[in-house]
């Protein structure tokens, strides 16, 4: 079969699934509870499972619409927000276009682009891992399409509203935000799409949400620029199960403030203990994760070490991220297994 060589230069996205403490996917750690999960099945159940899903998902677009206090005419939902970072790419990029993202970021933006033989422009962060805004609007003035995520993964660090509001005048492609991490910062460039449209914001329900099984995310723009983005996705992407919990899960944001609260909290004190262990140096972080350098054992050998104590971590290949490991923040015994873990990893190492 002639698969296209683009394709075929990449590698697969395959990342370890099992393991005793899962601290690898900035996932929730926190399933929703059975009662809420009764609740999502017994609607499931009511529902006709021969019948095709809503299309336009106009229920959960309203409750959407409340929870972020915007039109939902300017909201368009997805099979996760990758499949909108999909959507986005091939409704607004065509051959020879370029789509600017920064280095080190989210790898979906260049991996969908290459797929589509599309021209990848990397802006590398500052040396801090803080955006530098600056190069970025020199870098990508001309792109088709800039992909920020704010909070970034897999660096933590953010772009100020101010910084956003600067950063799309300046270009004359369409801008993503992308506030997947959102719940963990409370800092939004929301307030600025009613100004522009070539700013989009991107939201997901995999991370403080607790859904990334279920697979649903959401885009918010100018109520005019929905529809033509609507046409560019496949029709039914988003199946019956995620909408239906998306829906019934939103009458319940106190329990996914509470647990962005509890969340934030622990990411402040594993922040902390990595700060006093010697040869470590976390990034302080909006997200529910941490990259942190490692200066005495590779972050190879630091990552093998936890995975024979059960524990998965994220290493990179990045040439950038050679000397760094990302650790989700997990419930709170999961993160103070991770501290004296690596506690004793680095006295043994030091021996
Ligand atoms: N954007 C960012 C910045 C992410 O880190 C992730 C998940 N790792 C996603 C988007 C994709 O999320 P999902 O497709 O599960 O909504």
């Amino acid at each position: 079969m002639s698969v296209k060589a683009s394709v075929r230069a990449l590698l697969e996205y395959n990342v370890p699934q099992e393991a005793p403490i899962k601290l690898n996917q900035n996932e929730s750690p926190f399933d929703p509870p059975a009662e809420l999960k009764a609740e999502i099945l017994a609607a499931l159940k009511a529902q006709a499972w021969n019948r095709y899903p809503s299309g336009d998902q106009e229920p959960l677009r309203r409750k959407i619409a409340e929870y972020t206090d915007f039109p939902s005419e300017g909201i368009l939902t997805g099979c996760g927000s990758n499949e909108l970072i999909q959507t986005l790419i091939q409704a607004l990029c065509a051959a020879g276009d370029r789509v600017a993202v920064v280095n080190p970021g989210f790898s979906v933006y260049s991996r969908v682009a290459t797929v589509l033989e599309l021209d990848v422009n990397e802006i590398p962060l500052k040396k801090d891992f803080s955006f530098d805004v600056n190069r970025i609007a020199a870098a990508a003035a001309d792109d088709k399409l800039v992909f920020l995520a704010s909070p970034n993964n897999p660096t933590g660090t953010s772009l100020s509203p101010a910084e956003v509001e600067w950063l799309a005048s300046r270009l004359k492609g369409t801008l993503v935000i992308d506030e997947a991490y959102y719940e963990f910062s409370q800092q939004s460039a929301q307030s600025l799409v009613s100004r522009s449209d070539r700013l989009l914001i991107l939201r997901t329900f995999s991370k403080a949400w607790g859904l990334a099984g279920l697979r649903l995310g959401y885009l918010l723009g100018r109520p005019e620029i929905i529809p033509e983005l609507r046409k560019a996705k496949l029709p039914f992407s988003l199946g019956l199960f995620p909408q239906l919990a998306g829906d019934i899960l939103l009458n319940k944001v106190q329990w996914v403030q509470e647990a962005a609260q509890t969340i934030v909290a622990e990411r402040e004190r594993v922040f902390q203990a990595l700060t006093s262990l010697p040869g470590i140096a976390p990034i302080p972080s909006d997200a529910n994760f941490i990259l942190f350098r490692t200066e005495n054992l590779t972050a190879q050998q630091l990552f093998q070490r936890f995975r024979e104590e059960g524990i998965l971590l994220r290493c990179f290949d990045s040439p950038r991220l050679v000397d760094c490991l990302r650790v989700t923040v997990g419930r709170p015994e999961e993160n103070e297994v991770f501290i004296k873990t690596l506690t004793s990893i680095l006295r043994e190492s030091g021996r």
